[in-house]
């Protein structure tokens, strides 16, 4: 409450206890918000430079954040290793992107600093399944900022049948719930970015028009740009209303698989060990040759060098092998034995997998060359029959999966309680 002793604005009335300043001259005062409102007139007149103001924007940036929520790297991969098992490299090359993308962001206002940081997107290699989306997903739900998934494949260039790239961003603004200045700071995943390599390196007479038209469409909002969005998706038409999104501050992260990226790489590698003098030959090296990538492959794939330049992050996924598989059954904090569990536990049943059993899915789950992605249905086709029967049996009390079961061997083994004898 402000009571007679106390300063009051000249200008607007507010007490000396609604402000954060108040200058005096004598009995007249005037308010720091109201001395902030001359100097902004006096600015439009051009009479005064626009600095103070900028002060006052990065003053209030700092204090909230932008309401965006800034880890430190070590603290971003923490909470990935709570869902995402291994990866080590592409954690790491992700935290720290991500960090700088954000503190980029919160420096951006400083008009007076030279020193401009660039977008650091991200590209992510690696065979399918291996937790590439899953990386992108968890990122943005520890960031609190919106995030889209776009495929690449169902894009074309505009004009042509298939999505235009500005769907893309339809999809961010419409995760951020309309709000444009959310959305221009949010993350897009394009998932099988690979898939739109240029179809052959050389100019053909026929358009590319999922290929590399897309490339360069895309190349336009990956760089930075105001985009004209239809807000409800779809194709443009002149009669639309559209909403205008700066693109600068999206983070993208893009991945793929690139099936054959091995070949172009095992050339360079080994052309470069041919002739007198030249290395011999390492077999062991095919494992991990994706790892051994550079953006020159990435062009001689078909991506355009301008848009790997704007990828400046290329990190490597590795492929999962058993023990990996293992630990994705069950250490993720919604792994996949703990979503089972706990399926069963609304039916009162013990539900137990050996650990033999878990590896045997692993092993089941490589041979189908599906990655972490084919584990679901590889437990599925145990469990099907039993989620099916067990509601419906109250005696049921524990169900225990073994090795001999997954290896279709064996059914599970099934413990009743005392209503009924143990089968
Ligand atoms: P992709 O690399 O093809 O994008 P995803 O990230 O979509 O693969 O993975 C598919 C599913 O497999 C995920 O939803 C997740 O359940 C599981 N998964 C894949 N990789 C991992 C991993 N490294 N750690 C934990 N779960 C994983």
């Amino acid at each position: 409450m402000a009571n007679d002793t106390m300063k009051k604005c000249l200008f607007c009335g507010k007490p000396e206890n609604k402000v954060r300043n108040m200058f005096s001259a004598g009995n007249n005062h005037i308010c720091d918000e109201c001395v902030l409102f001359c100097y902004d007139i006096l600015e439009e007149q051009g009479s005064v430079s626009p600095r103070a103001k900028v002060t006052e924007k990065k003053k209030n940036k700092t204090a909230d954040n932008g309401g965006i929520t800034l880890k430190k790297p070590a603290e971003i991969k923490a909470v990935l290793d709570e869902y995402v098992i291994g990866q080590d490299d592409a954690k790491i090359a992700l935290s720290v992107a991500v960090y700088n993308h954000y503190k980029r962001i919160l420096t951006l206002e400083d008009d007076s600093d030279d020193v401009e940081i660039q977008k650091s997107n991200v590209l992510l290699l690696g065979p399918t399944g291996t937790g590439k989306t899953l990386l992108a997903q968890t990122l943005a739900r520890l960031l609190n900022v919106p995030f889209a998934i776009a495929d690449a494949t169902t894009l074309t260039e505009a004009g042509y049948v298939g999505d235009d790239v500005e769907n893309v961003l339809t999809r961010l603004i419409q995760a951020a719930n309309y709000n444009v200045e959310e959305a221009s700071h949010g993350i897009i995943y394009i998932d099988e970015i690979d898939k739109i390599a240029r179809k052959s390196e050389n100019t053909s007479i026929t358009r590319d028009v999922s290929g590399e038209g897309v490339q360069q469409a895309l190349l336009k909002i990956v760089e930075g740009t105001v985009s004209n969005v239809p807000p409800q998706g779809g194709r443009k038409h002149p009669h639309q209303e559209f909403i205008q999104i700066d693109t600068k501050n999206i983070l993208f992260i893009c991945g793929g698989a690139f099936d054959g990226l091995e070949a172009v790489i095992k050339k360079r590698t080994d052309s470069s060990s041919m002739g007198f003098g030249g290395k011999v030959k390492d077999k062991s090296s095919d494992y991990n040759i994706l790892k051994k990538v550079v953006p020159h492959d990435l062009v001689k794939f078909g991506i355009v060098p301008e848009l790997v330049g704007r990828l400046p992050v290329i990190t490597v996924l590795d492929e999962l092998d058993e023990p990996a598989l293992c630990r994705i059954l069950t250490e993720p904090k919604n792994s996949l034995i703990k979503q089972y569990t706990k399926l069963f536990e609304f039916d009162n049943i013990d539900f137990e997998v050996t650990p033999e059993a878990l590896t045997e899915i692993a092993k089941v789950t490589i041979e189908q060359k599906t990655g972490a992605r084919g584990l679901r249905a590889v437990v599925e086709s145990i469990l099907t029959k039993l989620m099916f029967d067990a509601p419906s049996d109250s005696s049921i009390t524990g169900i225990k999966i073994t090795a001999e079961c997954v290896r279709g061997e064996a059914e599970p083994e099934i413990t009743r309680g005392q209503e009924k004898d143990v089968v």
